[in-house]
């Protein structure tokens, strides 16, 4: 029966991952793990495994906002200097940039979160 087994802890740490940011099934790396945006499958399509029990809470969040950070922050550094761009522009492109990149990532942040917790056998719920 699909989860019951130990076959997801003896997978690579950074299979899961990969398989897991690309919003895969972390299990077999064939199957979406989404069927909408945030809205992870009750269960993989190939595989069956369970995965929509997961609960990531404010993992993917707090991991979203650290990257986002991380990499829009020495870019603006970097370009804000060295341009003569208008204000206006300034106020327009990072705000637009940063919510790219938040979306862009929030869903591959929370299949990593759902990943890692399949892989460590958590349930992934506060009962
Ligand atoms: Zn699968």
């Amino acid at each position: 029966m699909p989860g019951t087994d130990n076959t997801n802890k003896k997978q690579d740490f950074w299979l899961t991952v990969i398989r897991s940011f690309i919003c895969r099934c972390p299990r077999c790396g064939q199957g979406r793990l989404f069927a909408r945006y945030l809205k992870p499958v009750a269960s993989c399509s190939v595989c069956g495994e369970a995965l929509g029990h997961i609960r990531a809470d404010d993992g993917p969040a707090w991991l979203t906002i650290l990257l986002v950070g991380h990499i829009l922050g020495p870019l603006m550094l970097a370009i804000i200097p060295n341009t003569t761009w208008p204000d206006w522009l300034s106020m327009m492109v990072w705000p637009l940039a940063a919510l790219a990149l938040s979306l862009m990532l929030l869903p591959r942040a929370k299949g990593v979160f759902i990943g890692l917790i399949w892989r460590t056998g958590g349930i992934g719920a506060e009962k």
